[in-house]
């Protein structure tokens, strides 16, 4: 008989809950030597598994993960709140208002109420705590509100009381949103207790599952083990969903059968493995390894970030991708939960963006030094708008215009000529990867040097910066309307003026758009004494 059990990475639903299930064996196992992660999968000791209450690690591990964000973690607050205003003499009005909304936070929806139902059969109330609550908000006296408001509070925060609580809150607002109809979260099960309507629909049947030694004759669709008892999936809320599931780069076309009972417990962790972001909820998935799983869905919401942008998360992504040191380029799908939806929202991050970020790392970090730039009254983060510009596909041109266009129209501005560079050089990063062409950098920076020559002979010649800047416009100008003969125009006549030769960097491109357009912006970078930098070793910083 094995002596280990073996969860291994898989698709989206599969990772999440494998996710949340390092969660529960880092509750389970402090020290951390029933367990190993290896690669592409957790390898846990049986007897342990088996020794061990998982109920009560899942439960405490769903309180440590989401309690922070909670109504009644809310609650308990609002009562040391009013406490505090009733010893400072607050206003009796003002002591009201906090007090109604005090009750209907607790007694508003069904949730407490039951869980409170729950609870009262084990844990004796002579108090009646909930008649209390209700009866509080027409009480006149401090004192008495006083009095009663530290009874109900020393109720509230039993930790039993508090267990049945938080996880009433948790299951009704956080699991609901990823798995339904199953354990405590079976409409029949919602006034019994939530211990051991989880333990039957999950960790029993699991446990039942490893110790039977008889090979089975079904195929779990998820893990592939042979099994006696196949289970449904429908629980799981967007899995019935073929549209949902077949869209996810990592669905491997499995039988779709049901599945085995250890997969079933490792989906009920599914929720523990998303990062909760105010409403939203979001996995980032990639099958590299368990590792990466797990750092990558590290991302800790501080409590005045308790919400953040799209854009940042894909900065953490791509931080957490450069710091893995993964040579390995795979896919990495990104599964949002959006305000009330119960589906999953994917984006897929591919392999092309993936080596593009990988190509820029000097330039993005650079760039991630926090550049916020103001452009015509509005405060732009330069590398928030390129890290998005990457993952959607979209050309750096718009950005880089923005910081010519800065950089001419305010002195104080002329700074941000050093991030043209950068900027510059992602795209090159591009047109690398799609021609496969290791020796572009030094045209680049033969036409950087060219356009820095050109700015050298007309500060030589005492051209005042008003001149340089009439230039620089009408350049930019045909760059933006990829006018190749206007562009040409313009520095035909430069040259005529400065009786210099017309600089040789565009003759190999004048048939080709797109490189011709990048010729002009490394030309123009250097004109704005933003030199293309051909070592790149300093990023894009090059004076
Ligand atoms: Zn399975």
């Amino acid at each position: 008989m094995d002596k280990s059990v073996v969860f291994e990475i898989g698709d989206l639903y599969n990772n999440a809950g494998l996710v949340g299930f390092v969660k529960v064996l880092e509750q389970l196992d402090k020290y951390e030597k029933y367990y190993e992660i290896n690669g592409d999968n957790v390898t846990i000791d049986k007897e342990f598994l088996l020794n061990a209450n998982l109920t009560q690690a899942v439960f405490d591990t769903y309180i440590k993960t989401f309690y922070k964000d909670l109504k009644y973690t809310k609650i308990l607050n609002e009562i040391d709140l009013i406490l505090k205003q009733i010893d400072e003499n607050s206003d009796l009005d003002e002591i009201k208002d906090l007090l109604k909304e005090f009750k209907n936070d607790l007694t508003g929806g069904n949730k407490f109420k039951t869980g409170y139902e729950i609870i009262s059969t084990k844990i004796q109330d002579e108090n009646n705590i909930f008649e209390k609550i209700k009866l509080i908000t027409s009480k006149q006296e401090c004192e008495s509100i006083k009095e009663d408001l530290l009874i109900i509070k020393k109720y509230l925060i039993i930790p039993e009381v508090k267990e049945i609580m938080y996880m009433k809150d948790i299951a009704y607002g956080i699991i609901d949103r990823f798995w339904s109809d199953k354990g405590f979260l079976l409409r029949s099960n919602a006034k019994k207790n939530m211990q051991e309507s989880y333990y039957k629909a999950f960790e029993e049947p699991f446990k039942q599952q490893l110790n039977n030694t008889k090979v089975g004759k079904n195929y779990c669709s998820n893990c592939l083990e042979l099994v006696n008892t196949l289970n449904a999936y429908t629980f799981v809320k967007g899995m019935g969903d073929d549209f949902n599931r077949k869209t996810s780069v990592f669905w491997n076309f499995k039988q779709d059968k049901g599945i085995c009972a250890k997969c079933m417990f490792l989906y009920s962790l599914i929720p523990l493995g998303f990062i909760k972001n105010g409403r939203d909820f979001i996995f980032i998935n990639n099958n590299t390894s368990v590792d990466a799983l797990i750092n990558m869905n590290n991302l800790k919401l501080t409590e005045e970030n308790s919400n953040i942008s799209r854009n940042q998360i894909y900065n953490h992504i791509i931080s957490r991708y450069l710091k893995t040191n993964e040579n390995k380029l795979d896919n990495i799908e990104v599964a949002n939960v959006y305000g009330n939806e119960e589906k999953y929202n994917l984006d897929i991050i591919n392999r092309y963006q993936l080596q593009l970020i990988r190509d820029s790392e000097k330039d993005l970090e650079f760039l991630s030094k926090g550049y916020v730039v103001r452009i015509n009254g509005d405060y732009v983060n330069i590398y928030q708008e390129v890290t998005d510009a990457i993952i959607r596909n979209k050309n750096l041109y718009t950005i880089l215009n923005k910081i010519i266009e800065a950089s001419i129209k305010d002195k104080d501005n002329s700074y941000l000529v050093r991030l043209m560079n950068p900027i510059l050089n992602i795209e090159i990063h591009k047109e690398k990867i799609i021609r496969e062409d290791e020796n572009m950098d030094k045209e680049f920076y033969f036409a950087g040097k060219q356009g820095a020559s050109l700015l050298f002979k007309m500060k030589a010649t005492g051209q005042d910066d008003s001149y340089v800047i009439g230039i620089t416009y009408k350049l930019l100008n045909a760059l933006k309307k990829e006018n190749i003969d206007d562009f040409l125009d313009v520095v035909m006549r430069l040259c005529n003026s400065l009786k210099t030769d017309m600089p040789t960097c565009f003759i190999n491109h004048m048939h080709d758009k797109k490189m011709f357009k990048k010729i002009g912006y490394a030309f123009l970078t250097g004109l704005r004494g933003g030199i293309y930098n051909k070592e790149n070793k300093e990023g894009g910083n090059n004076e």
